[in-house]
């Protein structure tokens, strides 16, 4: 009885076994037919980068390639602070019965860089920016990456519609960059206008991760990110009579300096957070005392409380150390908080996170799936979760050949980064994995009962 139980046990596992691992067959199969053309629209896509707030033909390509496959595609879904500027949104929607509602995300825009990698479809695009300055346009963030992987995605998820039962939306968001993109779309509407969704999901792409593999973070992964705008006032004068004036550029530096201790002093050690003055601007000549300092700062915290908190140090002390100084009261700093240039941070929901780096191990291997530490970059994925209402996760694809990590690590030379003039991802490995890794994702969560 044991015996003909034990095998029966046996017969049953093996059965579904076979099923899990024929689902995963096909699933390769159908992205090994695509896979040429996927790679051939990578490189139509990495050749014609446009930047944040211009994502105008970029956007019609992939809603068009959307349309194609039969989704519901809407346009221009985004409403920016500034009526003057288009948002090149793109919603497209796939409804398949009753289920849950999942969305992905893939940013749409590209950077003021100048590609410096050789490559025989690098983009040789210049435009003009927002300030009427030329500039060189380069997909240096790998958004095409990961518009490409959403395409293969959205083809997979259409031709296995009887494996899952739901609404799937799609958005091709602009100006992830200048962090207002995802802000715009849903001060559009995202979640009235279209089905709002029960979970979110994102890949980005790595430039230190090998290809082949994925990477998860549960719980914060990135953090939020101020910009952060501080006019110091002086009283300024004759660079041989400082006693005739209120020197503004003393005053800076000690700002600067008194700035560092909010995180050394202030802040618990648990709670990570950076303040870094990245611009310090003054004066004209060696013997004049200016009016004025201009600094530029951003700040990085992963709770909201704690930045808060960060920003009000910022004031106190800036404010303080004016008046220690003796600048009078209609000539104290004025400290601006960007309500544009900020960003919340991206809280992987951990439940969510944790299966789907199950799901990845099934379908990539062990050795494939890592899990990564969190970073104090930004990105403006964390708006879609509405504050953390609805379950979002951003998991990371390794995008470098692994020939070169390995290289890397051996000699301790550092691979370049995202952003760089060099980063050159392995389009074919990298997109097989972020489509099988996402189209994976979608089924673990709409499969069929
Ligand atoms: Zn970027
Ligand atoms: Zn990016």
């Amino acid at each position: 009885m044991r015996n003909r139980m034990g095998s029966l046990l046996f017969f049953l596992t093996s059965m579904l076994f076979a099923a899990g691992v024929s689902a995963q067959q096909s699933l390769d199969a159908m992205i090994d037919s695509d896979i040429a053309s996927l790679v051939a629209t990578y490189k139509t896509l990495h050749a014609a980068p446009e930047l944040s707030h211009h994502e105008e033909k970029t956007s019609s390509f992939f809603a068009n390639q959307l349309r194609t496959l039969g989704y519901t595609v809407t346009e221009r879904v985004g409403k920016y602070e500034n009526p003057e500027w288009t948002s090149y949104g793109v919603v497209a929607v796939l409804k398949n019965g009753p289920g849950p509602t999942v969305l992905l995300r893939t940013e749409l825009d590209a950077l003021p860089v100048d590609e410096k990698t050789g490559l025989p479809y690098a983009s040789k695009v210049k435009t003009k920016n927002d300030a009427g300055q030329e500039v060189s346009v380069m997909h240096a963030c790998g958004h095409d990456v990961h518009m490409t992987s959403m395409l293969g995605t959205a083809k997979m998820l259409t031709a296995l519609k009887d494996q899952w039962s739901g609404t799937l939306v799609l958005i091709g968001q602009p100006a992830e960059e200048v962090i207002d993109g995802a802000r715009s779309m849903i001060r559009a509407g995202l979640y009235e206008r279209f089905p709002r969704p029960d979970y979110v999901i994102a890949l980005h792409d790595s430039a230190d991760l090998e290809a082949g593999k994925v990477g998860y973070t549960p719980g914060y992964a990135m953090a939020s990110s101020t910009s952060v705008d501080i006019k110091i006032r002086g009283l300024g004068g004759h660079g041989a009579r400082p006693e005739s004036t209120k020197d503004p550029i003393v005053v800076a530096a000690q700002v600067v300096l008194a700035l560092q201790t909010i995180v050394s002093r202030e802040n618990s050690p648990l709670d990570p957070v950076v303040v870094t003055v990245g611009s310090i601007h003054g004066g004209t000549k060696h013997n004049i005392i200016p009016d004025e300092v201009d600094l530029q700062l951003t700040v990085r915290a992963y709770k909201e409380e704690v930045r808060k908190r960060v920003l009000a140090s910022i004031e106190r002390i800036t404010k303080g150390i004016a008046l220690a100084a003796g600048i009078p009261d209609d000539r104290l700093p004025i400290v601006k908080f960007s309500e544009t240039q900020v960003t919340a941070a991206t809280f992987n929901e951990p439940q969510l996170t944790e299966r789907m780096s199950a799901v990845f191990v099934k379908v990539l291997g062990n050795d494939n799936v890592v899990k990564l530490p969190p970073v104090m970059m930004s990105e403006d994925f964390g708006y879609l979760s509405l504050d953390q209402k609805i379950p979002a996760t951003l998991f990371t694809l390794g995008a470098v050949d692994p020939v070169k990590v390995k290289q890397s690590r051996e000699t301790g030379t550092p691979l370049p980064s995202l952003h760089s003039a060099l980063f050159q991802p392995l389009p074919e490995p990298t997109l097989r994995t972020g489509i099988k890794a996402m189209t994976s994702a979608v089924l673990e969560l709409m499969k069929k009962n």
